[in-house]
């Protein structure tokens, strides 16, 4: 089942209802084949659609987030807000409202929250992934460790769904968009259909060979 609009509303975060949704229909024929993870778990708008798919088939999602904010939603910065400061700990801490999402959803028995750098999440990971989201920080060096460390994992015929994608320069930052580029002209991953600002991408099955284009 679509996780509920009127919860929906209530959790803060940057993904569009179309993309939401489009998450949400990924996850559910992937997840038929093995866990999916996301990059970026941040307040749980993600969550509730890759998890509310995950729940349908039986599936788990593991949500990675150090839960300490981005490089914009740090205090000065575009997306500071107030509300998610902890000023016990003196830094952003989105994990107490990442967890009230889970719960109010009744999603806690289906997504398993790592909290940590991707990085370091990534360093011992050996389960196959039947779909990856990578929604994490926008610079190139997060990008870049988030693709290089994760991808790789991804099974034959698995999903890459990448957030965040512009094509003019003008309307955002470039790094998902690199790496989206480097996804695809490295062989390993097909085009599927955009929705709005999310790159879908299909990891080829073995011995698939890249088109020549
Ligand atoms: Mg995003």
């Amino acid at each position: 089942m679509k996780p509920d609009a009127r919860l929906l509303a209530t959790v803060k975060g940057f993904l569009a209802p179309e993309e939401g949704e489009r998450l949400y229909d990924l996850a559910l024929e992937a997840s038929r084949r093995g866990p999916c993870l996301e990059i970026g778990g941040f307040c749980g708008k993600s969550a509730l659609y890759l998890g509310g798919a995950c729940r349908e088939t039986g599936a788990t999602l593991f949500s990675i987030d150090h839960h300490r904010g981005s490089e914009e939603h740090q205090p000065g910065e575009e997306y500071f807000d107030p509300a998610l400061y902890d000023p016990r700990l003196g830094r952003v801490n989105s994990f107490s409202t990442f967890i009230t999402t889970l719960e109010k959803n009744g999603l806690t028995d289906t997504v398993v929250p790592i909290v940590a750098t991707s990085a370091a999440a990534a360093r011992s990971w050996a389960t196959p992934l039947s779909l990856i989201f990578i929604d994490g920080g926008h610079s190139y060096a997060s990008a870049f460790t988030d693709y290089n460390s994760w991808a790789g994992h991804i099974m034959p015929g698995g999903c890459l769904a990448i957030h965040d994608i512009f094509m003019d320069p003008a309307a955002g930052g470039q790094a998902p968009h690199q790496i989206y580029k480097m996804a695809v002209e490295g062989g390993l991953f097909k085009r599927l259909a955009m929705t709005q600002t999310l790159g879908v991408l299909q990891r080829r099955a073995v011995g698939e060979t890249p088109d020549h284009r």
